[in-house]
């Protein structure tokens, strides 16, 4: 089935409101395993909304429309509607008890002959009730062409959508989906290993999509049940991890999941406690641990060391040790994770030191970052260089490298025991 959403309302094109409700529309058609093929918006202008519709009705087996069901002379969709498809408008008796109802408990608001417009549905519509508002929706076939009206304030839209539209849209099948995260590939790297999965790609298929650091790639299939989704899934999931290092750099499933959750569920998990000694990061790092609630079960406390007086001091690292190695060196790092494990107690302890740019410090180039790590075990350090990117860029990406240092040190069984 092909979908298209068309939004009716001036402020949309006048960029006075965002078309929300495209976008809920859009989500919603898409669990349903409804394609939807364009999105339209129109002013409110009746000669602008026929012509609108003379397309949609040439590509589209289902037309939505949201906004303008009011009661006010700039609310012209539904008239715009029966005009386009020879039909009258009539009363719906349901809309027109509810609008009485409406006015008697209110009698500070005066009505007008305009509200009844409001209770009014084309002839031979389904009327789509408004538990919300006073406006009536209505769904109505007409050439093998499905036609929705929905009311624009998008309190009204929703529970209409859920509770009287959806109902009566879903097929057999529904769209399926989830999402794989890497951290550690680009994604034109990863669309690269992906080639021929990609270039075949009917049903399921795969999206990839970057953010700062990571890249997300979307599986999606249609399905009459989710055991037969996640079959399909599952099987494109195995080709994937066994491309190249895949399985490697993949670390979890999820919209909303991230390396810093991944690291804070291991470490609740196992009961450790966390600290870290950030330069270059100036305690995004610590920032994002305390977003989580229970934070305070695994991060006591940690140090914002940005010059190299205060690594020397907060950390009791000798001066001297410092201007012969240089702050941008694992030899800091590792003395900086050390020192903060130590004065905290703790059971892990992150550091954080390089060039957020855009000049270069002590002769390394912007990027350059050493994360060190120190445990029961001892302590080490990695070296990254996030090249070409922005001082956020590189602050961000540098935390996520330090969560993935401890989320895959977490992960090798035993090493804390
Ligand atoms: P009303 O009875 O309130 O006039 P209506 O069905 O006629 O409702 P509109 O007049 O088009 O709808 O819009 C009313 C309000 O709803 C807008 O001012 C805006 O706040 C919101 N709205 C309309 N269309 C959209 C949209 N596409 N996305 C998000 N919000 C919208």
């Amino acid at each position: 089935m092909k979908a298209e959403i068309i939004a009716v309302g001036t402020e949309i094109l006048t960029g006075q409101i965002v078309n929300t409700n495209a976008q809920f529309l859009s989500e919603k058609l898409a669990g349903l395993g409804i394609d939807v093929y364009f999105q339209t918006a129109v002013g409110d202008n009746q000669e602008r909304l026929l012509s609108v519709l003379q397309i949609a009705k040439d590509r589209s087996d289902l037309v939505i429309l949201t906004g303008g069901l009011g009661p006010t002379e700039d609310d012209l969709t539904k008239q715009t509607l029966a005009q386009f498809l020879g039909r009258e408008l009539v009363i719906d008796p349901k809309a027109l008890a509810k609008l009485d109802g409406f006015f008697a408990s209110r009698p500070d608001r005066s009505r007008t002959p305009n509200n009844e417009r409001q209770a009014q549905i084309l002839k031979g519509a389904l009327a789509l009730q408004n538990a919300t508002g006073l406006a009536v929706g209505g769904l109505i076939q007409v050439d093998q062409v499905t036609y929705v009206l929905l009311p624009g304030p998008p309190s009204e839209l929703k529970p209409m959508v859920n509770q009287e539209l959806l109902p009566l849209l879903v097929t057999g099948e529904q769209l399926y989906s989830r999402v794989l995260r890497f951290f550690g590939i680009g994604e034109s790297q990863l669309v690269t290993v992906l080639a021929d999965l990609i270039e075949d790609q009917t049903d399921p298929t795969l999206a990839p999509y970057a953010k700062t650091g990571e890249v997300t790639l979307r599986l999606s299939t249609k399905a009459s049940s989710l055991a037969e989704a996640q079959k399909k899934l599952d099987q494109l999931e195995e080709a994937i991890l066994a491309k190249a290092n895949l399985a490697e750099l993949f670390y979890g499933y999820g919209d909303n999941y991230s390396l810093a959750q991944a690291s804070f569920d291991l470490l609740k998990s196992q009961g450790l406690t966390l600290t870290a000694a950030e330069s270059l990061t100036a305690g995004l790092f610590q920032a994002t641990l305390a977003d989580f609630s229970g934070a305070s079960s695994v991060f006591k406390g940690g140090f914002v060391t940005y010059s190299m007086e205060e690594k020397s001091r907060m950390l009791a690292i000798p001066l001297a040790d410092l201007e012969k190695h240089g702050v941008v060196s694992a030899f800091t790092a590792e003395r900086m994770a050390e020192q903060a494990r130590r004065l905290t107690e703790s059971d892990l302890a992150v550091s954080l030191t390089g060039v957020a740019g855009p000049d270069s410090l002590e002769g390394q180039p912007p990027g350059t970052v050493f994360i060190g790590l120190a445990s029961h075990q001892g302590v080490s350090s990695i070296k990254v260089n996030i090249a070409g990117r922005s001082r956020s860029d590189v602050r961000e990406i540098a935390v996520l490298h330090a969560f993935n240092l401890v989320r895959k040190t977490l992960l090798k069984a035993g090493i804390l025991l």
